[in-house]
């Protein structure tokens, strides 16, 4: 019997989910990681003081689903993690999403009860809500709630394109559009929220360690991989590629950027090194007007590691626009010309059976680590 054979571009956490499903059913799966590592985004790494950090900034797990905990769970412990972001308003640092506390410290105790108050009343049923869902009621106290959200919390070029469109559209790991009634301080609101003891790098890594994968790192798979249009046929160097080809990368330079590159959102990052504890109440702070950095993360909050008279700082500076995927495409820049753009390509890829998409770049809209793993699973099990 000849052997299943599947072949995976970028090893990210979609790509390693798929990778590990396909192995465990069977087939001989061939990966290709442009970088010289696996993890994409998740990416983590020891700096030079031994404090663990996360090279893309702050990602935090959270799922209200259990079959995708329970399968990262089979290749690493977790710690459970309640992740904690506080916003700089005007001198004031306060929780985010702005909660009951918040509102205390931004407005004084009056009114902040009679904005809750009038929040309850006008959306009984929900803890948290959005600033579009204030900005559309008829009530101006909630309006001006709104629109002082808009200016002074979200983060402009991150949740916010402009005035008229406000709400955090697809940003299924962002929470700052919310406010919430309570006075819990906790970002996300999932039932399940942990992280793995050692690292993303080193869960992908037991993930993907088995003898039906291979790895290649340093391996742009464009350099590798040519698809022939008329007959819809996959080539890897050169020769007809019979297996299942999944794609986590952006789709642009799949068809040589025919129809025009896809434009991405990025952020340059930096760590600062320092001898001293712990540095902040929580783990991320937002400084949504700061004009070289806009999120700073200290690491040790999140990893929980011991490490007395030592800490690390992320810094992300604003972010700035890239027509080039080959730089870290962040968060993909969804204008109406950029979606065109993205659906061309999906048709193309329609010509192709043997292809499947995973994960936020080949989909060109942000997705949780969560939604990622889900997606990996369904796709890969409907194919087995
Ligand atoms: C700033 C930011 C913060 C986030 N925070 C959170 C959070 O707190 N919680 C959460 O749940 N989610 C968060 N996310 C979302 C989460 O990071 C992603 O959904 C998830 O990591 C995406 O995984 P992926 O495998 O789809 O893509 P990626 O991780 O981007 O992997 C794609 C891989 O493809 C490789 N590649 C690209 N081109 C090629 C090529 N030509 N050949 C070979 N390989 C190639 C890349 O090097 C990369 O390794 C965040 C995202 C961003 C951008």
């Amino acid at each position: 019997m000849t052997k299943k054979e599947a072949l995976i571009i970028g090893m990210g956490i979609s790509g390693c989910v798929a990778a590990r499903l396909l192995a465990d059913a069977g087939y001989q799966v061939s990966c290709f990681e442009r970088e010289s590592h696996v993890g994409g985004a998740l990416f983590d790494e020891v700096r030079p003081n031994g404090i663990s950090v996360q090279s893309h900034g702050p990602h935090i797990f959270h799922t209200d689903k259990d079959h995708v905990y329970q399968f990262l769970k089979r290749f690493g412990s977790f710690y459970p993690y309640r992740h904690r972001v506080l916003v700089e308003i005007k001198g004031k640092t306060v929780p985010l999403p702005l909660n009951a506390n918040s509102l205390e410290i931004l407005f004084g105790s009056s009114q902040k009860d009679e904005l809750l108050s009038r929040l309850k009343r006008h959306f009984p049923e929900q803890k948290r809500i959005l600033i579009d869902q204030l900005i559309a009621s008829s009530d101006s106290l909630l309006i001006d709630l709104g629109r002082y959200m808009i200016e002074n919390v979200l983060i402009n070029g991150i949740n916010k394109r402009d005035d008229s469109d406000f709400a955090a559209a697809d940003d299924s790991y962002m929470n700052d559009a919310y406010v919430d009634i309570s006075t819990d301080d906790c970002y996300y609101t999932d039932s399940i929220q942990a992280m793995p003891r050692d690292g993303f790098t080193e869960l992908l890594n037991t993930m993907i360690s088995h003898p039906g994968i291979t790895i290649y790192t340093d391996m742009d798979a464009f350099s590798r991989i040519t698809l022939l249009p008329h007959s819809s046929t996959v080539l890897l160097d050169g020769m007809p590629f019979s297996g299942r080809v999944i794609i986590t990368t952006s789709l642009d330079r799949l068809f040589d950027c025919c129809y025009g590159a896809l434009e991405y959102r990025t952020s340059k990052i930096t760590f600062q090194d320092m001898d001293s504890d712990t540095t902040r109440d929580g783990a991320v702070t937002v400084s949504p007007k700061g004009k070289n950095c806009i999120r700073t993360t200290e690491s040790k909050l999140i990893t929980l590691q011991e490490a007395p008279g030592k800490t690390t700082l992320c810094m992300e500076s604003p972010y700035f626009s890239i027509a080039n995927s080959l730089d870290e495409p962040f968060e993909p820049e969804r204008s109406e010309e950029n979606l065109k753009r993205h659906a061309q390509y999906m048709e193309l890829c329609h010509n192709y059976p043997s292809i499947s998409l995973l994960g936020r770049t080949a989909h060109y809209r942000n997705l949780s680590i969560a939604q990622c793993v889900e997606e990996a699973i369904e796709c890969i099990t409907s194919l087995k």
